[in-house]
């Protein structure tokens, strides 16, 4: 299959809302569908791409492995079913889920009963410290679920009745609609699909079969996580319906503000403040790291903005065999609330280096560059 990038085929942006999507999708199948183009080769193509692109990116556990790993992450997993040389039955069935979707309808188009769909993803957004992602952990989420009701054992009807065939799509969950030249199935709206009729509804649920609660997860957080990884709880989405499999759980991981560091991928850095006695005698200072302080030794004469690196003292990122770096950018710091002997002794040290440009050598070509500016 085509390996053109799947937003630029739907023509859409890569934050592109869901509804984007499937506008997109339809106004471009409308015009490539194999109906309306009997004999062309170009257009059938075109069609199978926007198909394959709306597949991926319509999905949204299909759309994140698309976004993280390029086609990579969705091989083989556009296009199943597909369509046969020269045979794309009618209008209606090449369109399959999609129209379900714009006429309110869920899962399949075909069959008589209501078919079993699949729970939706949910996504839970976790801030994890700058250490957690370093070295992995393991937390506990609380999520909003829905839970069998106890009354009812999940049927919604009020105990000691029982749910009927719903009268009007007669138990299959779906009516069929005339839509212009094709006809379409849309989910009964009286049982919403269920195929049953609940005369005298459950009070603790109303029906529903279900109610609101918590439920406590474990999330385990692989050492090396960044911003924006995802950790998919598996099943612990949505449930689904008829019977359907429920939908998977996304953890997004975001970092936390470090006081100390800041990440760069792999690499940590920081800022080193240290005296001018230091930064033009030198010295040994104290630095910290992930896994306690470490020592650096200055030599004499460092300026500001020069940076230390201690390697394999950064974060070994996921799916990477090596640490990266800490990066100590030091800043020489002026100091503040001088005594009286103290600016004495700055004082005498500016006399006895005033006019000696060597000492001074950034000052010197700034200098420089200033008089060359003015054409002096
Ligand atoms: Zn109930
Ligand atoms: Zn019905």
């Amino acid at each position: 299959m085509s390996k053109k990038d799947y937003y630029e085929i739907l023509g859409i942006n890569r934050d592109a809302s869901e509804d984007e999507i499937k506008k997109a999708y339809r106004k471009l199948a409308m015009k490539y569908h194999p109906d309306r183009n009997p004999d062309s080769a170009s257009a059938e193509e075109k069609f199978k791409e926007v198909k394959e692109a709306y597949e991926i990116l319509s999905d949204a556990q299909k759309r994140s492995a698309y976004d993280e790993y390029g086609h990579a992450g969705v091989e083989g997993q556009a296009g199943a079913g597909g369509f046969g040389a020269g045979g794309f039955g009618n209008f209606a069935d090449a369109f399959g889920g999609i129209f379900d979707e714009i006429f309110g309808g869920r899962g399949g188009g075909g069959g008589g009963h209501s078919r079993a769909y699949r729970g939706a993803d949910l996504r839970y957004d976790l801030e994890i410290t700058l250490e957690q992602a370093a070295q992995g952990a393991e937390t506990k989420i609380r999520i909003p679920t829905m839970e069998a009701c106890e009354t009812c054992h999940g049927s919604g009807a009020k105990p000691g009745t029982q749910p009927t065939v719903c009268p009007v799509c007669k138990g299959s969950g779906q009516i069929r609609l005339q839509q212009g030249f094709f006809s379409i199935q849309q989910t009964c709206h009286q049982c919403h699909g269920t195929g049953r009729y609940i005369a005298d509804p459950c009070p603790d649920c109303n029906g529903n079969g279900r109610i609101r609660s918590h439920k406590t997860l474990t999330v385990k957080i692989p050492a090396g996580v960044d911003e924006g990884t995802r950790i998919r709880l598996s099943g612990e989405g949505e449930h689904g319906g008829n019977g359907g499999p429920p939908g998977d759980l996304f953890v997004q991981l975001h970092l936390k503000p470090h006081p100390v560091f800041t990440r760069d991928h792999g690499d940590l850095h920081c800022e080193m403040p240290i005296s001018i006695t230091t930064a033009a005698l030198g010295g040994e200072i104290e630095v910290p790291t992930l896994e306690g302080a470490a020592k650096i030794s200055i030599p004499a004469e460092t300026q500001s903005g020069r940076a230390f690196r201690l390697r394999g003292k950064g974060i070994r990122p996921m799916r990477s065999h090596t640490r990266g770096d800490l990066f100590c950018h030091v800043v020489v710091e002026t100091p503040v609330k001088l005594t009286e002997r103290q600016k004495e002794l700055l004082r005498e040290l500016e006399d006895i280096s005033c006019g000696n440009d060597t000492h001074h050598p950034r000052a010197k070509s700034w200098m420089e560059k200033v008089k060359d500016f003015f054409g002096t």
